[in-house]
Formats: structure tokens, sequence, C-alpha cells
């Protein structure tokens, strides 16, 4: 499946004509970087400001935000769901720890999973994360299965923070020769009322505060027509962090199916300090020093 819509293809730039106020202009449609890069740099600063520790892409396609976040320091547990096995299976080398990864390992530990499954069915093992994500799905599901999402995501998972992204119909009028939708598998775009009318109903249901905004500005003059891409930020109202509510999945339906789980090298909760005096100890014993990444990562603390 081509995965880029049209406006990513406009990435070169494309003219347009725009009559913001009656009067036609010939302007460039580019975006730069491109929007589907402006996306994952809008989540990776909301993760950078609310500092989550588990996080979870819901229709994670080809990993590429997952591949991003996992060097986000505050980071633990990574989690990619997507109902197409074989996207996952393609792409799940690319998530693979780097042999800098192991030269430096990280200070906390980081696990990432990648699960087969739709957002439509409940999973025990989805509770808990704090900070999820739902990057250009919901335009791709069956009507049943939108149906299903919000009591998914937001009754059975209730992160503290979700980020919901998809392509602001209002903008489509400003994307040359588009004819329909901007790509063959959306079963809808909402203009902006439409996917706010969403949010308030979330909002009202299951008690999130929402914001909108958005990535992907048009030219000059188009700024009534909103951004390409609309983004919806759903922070739950109130309560105490996140705990998993399953402390064991022994007999419980797991639906999921895990194609991947990834441990990245950490220190084990010891950092190395340089220490003149042990090296200068372990001279003395002839002891091989293997350098502060190598002892890092085989030097567990002895219990
Ligand atoms: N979020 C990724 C990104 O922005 O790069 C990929 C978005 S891609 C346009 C939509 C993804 O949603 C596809 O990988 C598709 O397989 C997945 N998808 C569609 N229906 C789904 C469902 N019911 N449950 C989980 N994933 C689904």
């Amino acid at each position: 499946m081509d995965e880029r819509d049209r406006t990513e293809r406009c990435e070169g730039g494309v003219e347009v004509d725009v009559e913001p106020a009656g009067v036609p202009v010939r302007k460039l449609l580019t975006f730069c970087p491109p929007v589907y890069v402006q996306r994952y740099q809008a989540v990776l600063g909301l993760v950078r400001q609310y500092q989550p520790q588990a996080v979870v892409d819901l229709g994670c396609g080809e990993c590429r935000l997952l591949q991003q976040l996992r060097w986000e320091p505050c980071i633990e547990r990574l989690a990619g769901v997507d109902v197409d096995r074989n996207v996952l299976t393609d792409n799940r080398q690319g998530l693979q720890p780097l042999i800098a990864d192991f030269l430096r390992p990280r200070a906390h530990p980081l696990k990432v999973h990648l699960f087969q499954g739709s957002v439509a069915i409940r999973d025990p093992r989805m509770v808990g994360y704090d900070f999820a994500t739902c990057l250009e799905l919901i335009e791709h599901l069956d009507s049943d299965v939108l149906h299903e999402l919000p009591g998914m995501l937001f009754g059975h998972m209730a992160p503290h923070i979700v980020i919901v992204t998809t392509p602001n119909a209002d903008f489509n009028e400003l994307i040359p020769g588009l004819v329909g939708f901007r790509h063959w598998d959306h079963r809808f775009e909402w203009t902006r009322r439409e996917f706010q009318n969403w949010g308030e109903y979330v909002d009202k249901e299951y008690g999130y505060g929402v914001t909108f905004s958005g990535v992907g500005q048009g030219p000059p003059g188009t700024e009534s027509y909103g951004f390409c891409t609309q983004i919806a930020v759903f922070k739950r109202r109130g309560g105490p962090p996140l705990i998993p509510l399953y402390t064991t999945l022994a007999g419980l339906d797991l639906p999921y199916d895990m194609v991947a789980e990834i441990t990245y090298p950490d220190q084990g909760g010891k950092i190395e300090l340089h220490n003149p005096r042990k090296q200068h100890r372990r001279k003395k014993r002839g002891t091989r020093h293997c350098g502060r990444a190598a002892s890092a990562h085989h030097d567990k603390p002895s219990p």
C-alpha cells in the first residue's frame, strides 16, 4: 500500500491557485520538511513536554515514529500496534539496537514491542501506557472499527495523553488536482468542525480535555483553510498516574499477536563514574580495562 497521501507528494513544490479574498494568486504549495516529518516532530515535542515512560503508537505502519521515539531517554516501554502483520515483520529489524546502543548503553531500560492486532479489540497488555498516538489512522478505519476505537483507547487503555492526527478536509481545496480523498484507502476525511465534534464527544464520554492544532501550513493568505494535517491532543482529566491494572496476564485473553520484543542494552542501574584510584588499582592487578562502554555493559552490578 502506498502510505503517503497526496499532500506528501507536494514536497517538491506545486503551483496552486489560491483565492483567499476573491483575488486569485498563484502560490507554491510546499511543505518543508514534509508533512509526515512535521507530524513526527509534533509528537516528539509533546513527548519531551510530558516525559512519558510508556508510549504506544496505534496504527504504527512502518514504525517510523517508533524509530525516533526510541532515542527519547524518558521512555522505558515503547510499543507499536498495527493490523497489518507484513508491515510489522518488514520493519521490525529497523528497531533493533544499533552498535552505538551497545557502546553507550542507556541510563534507563527500554523494551520495544510490536503487536499485530486491531484497535477495535481490547488487549490487556495495552493498559499501562501513559502516552498513545494515532497518526493518520482513524481515516483508514471502517465505521464499525471507528465506533469501537474510543472505548478501547480512552476507556480501556486510558493513557494520560493521546495524540490523534487526521487530514483536514477543509485544506483539500488547496491540493492541486485532488479529486475525492487524498488516499485510496481513506474511508473519510473530516473537516475541522467534524474532528472537533468527535473530540468533544470523547471529552464528554471519557473525561478528556482536548486542544486542536495542526501541521503543514499552506501559503500566506490560506490561513482560513487551517493546517494540512489536524492534530488533537487529549489529556485525561485529573486522576493519578496510571498503574497497569494487570499484575499478571495468566489466564487472560491476549488477542494481539506479539511479533517483536526487543530489549535495549542499559547500564543496569550502574553508571561508572571516572575514578582514577580504581583504574590505578586495576593496573596494579594487571586487569584488562575494556573502556567505559564495554565495562558499563558487561560489568553488571553484583547482587
Ligand atoms: N501511523 C503511521 C505513520 O503516520 O507513519 C502509519 C499510518 S498508515 C497511513 C495507517 C496504518 O493504520 C496502516 O499501517 C494500517 O495497516 C493501520 N491500520 C488500519 N486499520 C487498522 C486497525 N483496525 N488497527 C490497527 N491498525 C490499523
